[in-house]
């Protein structure tokens, strides 16, 4: 059994209950860990209420907005962190984004500002939680973990621009891992296989690649949020206490075939 017990969680990036954010809060949950959640803020005010009847399942408490591309937001977030809980264990980071039109065209049609966006959002948004969570951490008690996809090793058709910010992310969890592991903060990713999500569903050929996986992939099948939550809260125990730097595929295998 993971225990969690008595760790305190920030989790970026539930939208709904389909998020992988979401498998990943519940797995925590289930773990023992205390949650906080951010949601990116909308003029109606629905991404907050949603996001709110999910965290009221887990008896969360703090709910702040952050739009990752705002300094003040992330500043806010992390201050009302340090003053509700005083510290931080863990950090979950489960966040991207890129223009519909640069996940359709020729990935060499990208736009300058397409190309700005989806790397600002997808990849240094990590960079900028992770430094802010890290003055929160205590010595030897942080773990950091992120959300990434095989597109960042091979052309996945249509994953384009997305494609080169997750090789950025991944890149930035061995900086990340590097310079924060001799303070005892640990860095990780985790590439799940497609999952049906809001974001996957701006992705044209999305059916695609669920059925390559279900059947290419050693385990026949694809997988699902609270697998890859499971995971997440592995990473985050004890248990993982020697691993960082590292992207865990929860995938079935399936980044081990020919592909999509
Ligand atoms: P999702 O739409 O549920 O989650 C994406 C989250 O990013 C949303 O909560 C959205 O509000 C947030 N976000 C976007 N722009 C933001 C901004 N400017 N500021 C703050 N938050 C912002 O979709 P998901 O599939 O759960 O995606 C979560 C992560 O998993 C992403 O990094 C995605 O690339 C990755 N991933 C998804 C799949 C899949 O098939 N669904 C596979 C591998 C990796």
């Amino acid at each position: 059994m993971i225990d969690l017990e008595g760790r305190r969680a920030l989790v970026m990036g539930v939208a709904n209950e389909q998020s992988i954010a979401w498998g990943i809060a519940e797995s925590l949950s289930a773990a023992g860990a205390e949650l906080a959640f951010s949601y990116l803020p909308d003029e109606r005010g629905r991404a907050e209420r949603r996001v709110k009847r999910l965290a009221d399942t887990v008896q969360s408490e703090l709910l702040l907005p952050c739009d990752v591309r705002n300094d003040e937001d992330l500043a806010a977030l992390f201050d009302a962190l340090g003053e509700h809980w005083g510290g931080l264990d863990i950090l979950i980071h489960s966040i991207a984004w890129a223009r519909t039109e640069d996940l359709s065209k020729e990935f060499s049609a990208t736009s300058r500002e397409g190309f700005a966006l989806a790397n600002e959002v997808s990849t240094y948004s990590l960079v900028a939680a992770a430094h802010r969570a890290g003055q929160l951490m205590a010595h030897g008690a942080g773990s950091i973990v992120t959300v990434t996809y095989l597109g960042s090793q091979r052309p996945v058709p249509r994953y384009n621009v997305m494609g080169v910010a997750k090789a950025g992310l991944e890149s930035a969890v061995r900086y990340l891992a590097a310079e924060m592991g001799p303070v005892g903060i640990r860095v990780n990713a985790v590439s799940p296989g497609p999952i049906e999500t809001l974001s996957s569903a701006a992705l044209a050929g999305f059916d695609r690649m669920t059925q390559a996986v279900s059947s290419q992939a050693p385990l026949r099948r694809n997988v699902t949020t609270r697998e890859v939550g499971d995971a997440v809260a592995f990473l985050c125990s004890d248990a993982a206490r020697g691993i960082t730097g590292q992207v865990l595929y929860v995938d079935g295998g399936f980044h081990l075939t020919a592909g999509i």
